[in-house]
């Protein structure tokens, strides 16, 4: 695979320049290999709903892409609802905000029969009135040779009926708004979801997405966003506590580690420096509680088995269905949760695994995940150091801490990712589809998406190996020029 991509790359020019230290004993690939790269872009209802499905279609087709990701059930704005507000919208679709109807839930519909075994039986989105998208875009999608993934996200929030039973319980006791893997409730419910769309409509796929983490690194703050605060962190629910002992783990000191661990965070986020530094008495906590590890592996293990239960479930209704997960940016900054992705672990239960490679606004998450791990585990590194250890323990060099929030992340970085990721799923039958950033929102000031950094991300993408790209987050943000500047690096590429 690597020499028929090496080849398509070596077509366009601009591509050509960044294969400078490939050797020159490529070999020529068939022409209709390069047919075969998935072409995707992650859509919402409302973007059909506002611009016709026919005409959507239409534009889609002619920028090459082949397969569709509706979002097409999530509680979250990132993959459903029209723009973020207070972000500009985009030069296509209705230009309002949808700040007062935007709700989430199942944008397709709900068949009771397949929810059975749970107290939660989701809601319909209301947000875009009784539009069931499957029903309205998989007929057009078919008859212009499109496929179609059922995309969603483990996201939602805590007014829905029944939901406090399947919600994760936190270090405090409280309910959290996360919903836990171990509870029946919830894993049940996700096979229903699964099954429903499986059985009801005639889809190509389905692709899940979990952008959590387990207590462990949440606690530390390690990811963009800072963590959560540590008497927060997830999940000691009863499902848990039983799966813990069955693994041998003592619950008790387990909880008083995790106590522990928020108080050394607590300090840490007040500036107490520890006696003998930041990182020892990280180290002398998880000496003396090796519970924190077992209970962030439980975790991890935990969403595991969620891949492989709806893998599972798949297959037995359909077994020529593909399915996959989305893997999050946060694989791209904090080396514990890159280690718990192990992607030749998720091989057997995966057709293909969507990684995150959001090169603009990399630059703006980079910095706040360092920012925040600099207030705990690191607090005795300066942040740049910081940051530098980092490229380096990751295996990508971007600019400096003062520089990526405004200059994002290089096509380099994207090409590295995708590379790594390829080597990770060598000799597996698991299908790479790299994740580029098409103006996912940043922050005032920061790095913009540009036509030509997107070219040059889907280029690098193909270069790194990858077997198709998944256009992110979702249409109803990106600008037409972005969007279409894909196609551009597609064409060099002999793709379309
Ligand atoms: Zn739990």
């Amino acid at each position: 695979m690597v020499k028929i991509d090496r080849r398509l790359f070596l077509q366009g020019s601009a591509a050509a320049a960044l294969t400078a230290a490939i050797p020159t004993t490529a070999v020529i690939a068939q022409p209709e290999v390069s047919k075969k790269k998935m072409i995707g872009i992650q859509v919402g209802a409302v973007s059909f709903v506002d611009e016709g499905t026919e005409k959507l279609l239409d534009d889609f087709q002619q920028e090459g892409i082949n397969t569709l990701f509706l979002a097409t059930f999530t509680y979250g704005r990132g993959i459903a609802g029209r723009q973020v507000p207070g972000q500009p919208l985009p030069d296509h679709g209705r230009h309002v905000y949808d700040t007062d109807t935007f709700c989430g839930g199942n944008y397709a519909t709900i068949h009771p029969q397949y929810y059975k075994n749970t107290v939660f039986k989701g809601t319909r989105a209301t947000d875009v009135g009784n539009f069931d998208m499957l029903e309205a875009v998989l007929p057009s999608a078919k008859k212009c040779g499109m496929k179609t993934i059922c995309w969603f996200e483990d996201a939602f929030r805590n007014d829905l009926p029944n939901i406090d039973q399947l919600q994760e319980k936190e270090l405090s006791g409280k309910n959290a708004d996360t919903l836990c893997f171990n509870n029946p409730n919830y894993r049940n419910f996700l096979l229903g979801l699964v099954e429903d769309w499986s059985r009801s409509y005639d889809i190509d796929g389905i692709m899940w997405c979990s952008e959590r983490q387990g207590a462990f690194a949440e606690s530390l703050g390690a990811s963009q966003e800072g963590g959560s605060p540590p008497y927060e962190v997830t999940c000691f629910c009863r499902y848990c506590e039983e799966k813990g002992r069955a693994r041998g783990i003592n619950l008790e000191r387990a909880r008083q580690g995790f106590l522990e661990l928020a108080k050394y965070v607590d300090k840490g986020r007040r500036g107490h420096r520890p006696v003998d530094g930041y990182y020892v008495e990280l180290w002398r906590l998880m000496l003396r509680y090796p519970e924190l590890l077992a209970w962030e592996m439980l975790w991890t293990d935990s969403l595991r088995e969620t891949y492989a239960a709806i893998y599972k479930h798949v297959k037995d209704v359909k077994p020529s269905l593909g399915v996959g997960w989305h893997i999050s940016s946060t694989n791209s900054f904090n080396p514990i949760y890159r280690a718990e992705q192990d992607l030749a672990a998720l091989a057997p239960v995966s057709d293909f695994i969507k990684i995150v490679m959001y090169n603009n606004c990399a630059g703006e998450r980079m910095a706040g995940y360092i920012d925040s791990v600099h207030q705990t585990l690191y607090g005795d590194v300066p942040k740049q150091e910081l940051l530098d250890f980092h490229y380096r323990v990751l295996d990508y060099k971007e600019k400096s801490l003062a520089e990526i929030p405004m200059k994002g992340f290089s096509a380099d970085y994207v090409y590295r990712e995708t590379k790594r990721s390829r080597a990770g799923l060598e000799g597996t039958k698991t299908q790479l589809w790299s994740g580029i950033d098409i103006d996912i929102p940043t922050d005032p000031g920061h790095s913009k998406c540009t036509p030509e950094g997107v070219k040059d991300a889907v280029l690098a993408a193909f270069h790194g190996d990858a077997d198709g790209i998944i256009l992110s987050r979702k249409y109803s943000e990106m600008k037409l020029a972005n969007f279409r500047s894909a196609r551009t690096a597609l064409k060099e590429l002999g793709l379309t």
